[in-house]
């Protein structure tokens, strides 16, 4: 078991060598991570007090780095601080954490990082209980819950102004994000992605629970909101960055897709030409790109194009449509 002893002696001299070390550049983070995490983990920032759930989150689990998902707390090891921060009494492994001094803001301190990839998680404080005494306190942004359920589907069905819009009113749809996938260079923008050079196509990725919204169901409401018929063309959207297409993680997803295609076959008039490709990488589009259709109602292609597609949308699918309070 740890102790401030402990912590003191790391942070002066040397940390404990991690198993593995994970190394990425800043751009690459960015990519990856929402705004809120990269403030938080990359540039040393601090979330609000009382900002989570799950501070007052006790059930049995362990805790990854939101950055790298190594394990750094055990559901255990965490109590009630009254401090409005997540607070830990020891991590999962002596050498989870690494620990520096932190003399910024006119104070000595003990930072705490992710040993694997040096994402900044908080501070350490002598003042836990007993029989550590230690605290460490995070910031929540910084950890996530393993065993989640959570999964992610990533697709394309033209511009993802208008799939954004639709599956983010779904019940069991946690996130939805705009970017590009299948494409064959690394970080575009979307002024190349447009130039339909890149091979990208504009897609959408969606964390779910499954649990509540099924694979099958994304899939089948992602047919029935576009035009899967098209190749290369949504409406008066044409370039190969707004092809039809479906991403898989995994040979099981990849059945499933293919399963579901063939069952919507016959409500199609023509062959539905939606492509099915492995998931490689998703680069998550500029800030002004998200959540467009909310942010902009008025814009003339919103009124013209996304609009009636989520009336056609509300009313398919009412039942799995998120109520107003939840959403
Ligand atoms: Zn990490």
């Amino acid at each position: 078991m740890l102790k401030w002893i402990d912590i003191i002696r790391f942070a002066n001299y040397s940390n404990p060598a991690p198993d593995h070390k994970v190394v990425k550049s800043a751009a690459e983070w960015k990519q990856e991570l929402t705004d809120e995490e990269f403030r938080i983990t990359r540039l040393k920032g601090t979330e609000r007090a009382h900002s989570s759930e799950m501070c007052s989150y006790f059930e049995p689990g362990k805790y990854a780095c939101i950055c790298c998902g190594s394990l750094l707390f055990d559901g255990g090891e965490k109590f009630e601080s009254g401090t409005g921060w997540p607070s830990f009494m020891q991590p999962m492994a002596e050498n989870a954490v690494a620990y520096h001094k932190d003399i910024s803001f006119g104070m000595v301190r003990i930072e705490a990082l992710c040993n694997t990839c040096d994402a900044h998680l908080g501070h350490v404080f002598p003042d836990g209980p007993a029989p550590s005494g230690l605290r460490y306190c995070m910031n929540a942004v910084s950890l996530q819950k393993v065993g989640s359920k959570t999964r992610k589907i990533t697709f394309g069905g033209g511009c993802f102004w208008c799939t954004e819009a639709i599956f983010g009113q779904l019940k069991g749809v946690e996130k939805v994000e705009s970017g590009y996938s299948g494409g064959n260079i690394s970080n575009p923008t979307y002024r190349e992605v447009c130039s339909g050079m890149t091979g990208h196509a504009e897609v959408i990725e969606i964390t779910y629970d499954p649990d509540e919204i099924s694979f099958e169901d994304l899939i089948l409401i992602h047919l029935s909101t576009h035009n899967p018929t098209t190749s290369n063309r949504q409406g008066a959207d044409v370039g190969t960055q707004y092809r039809s297409i479906i991403f898989y993680r995994n040979a099981d997803e990849k059945q499933r897709a293919i399963d579901v295609l063939k069952e919507m076959q016959p409500s199609f008039g023509e062959n539905i030409v939606t492509q099915i490709a492995l998931f490689e990488q998703f680069y998550k589009a500029d800030s002004d790109h998200q959540d467009y259709y909310a942010n902009n109602p008025e814009a003339q292609y919103c009124e013209v194009v996304i609009h009636p597609k989520l009336q056609k949308f509300r009313i398919l699918y009412k039942e799995k449509i998120k109520s107003e309070k939840q959403s």
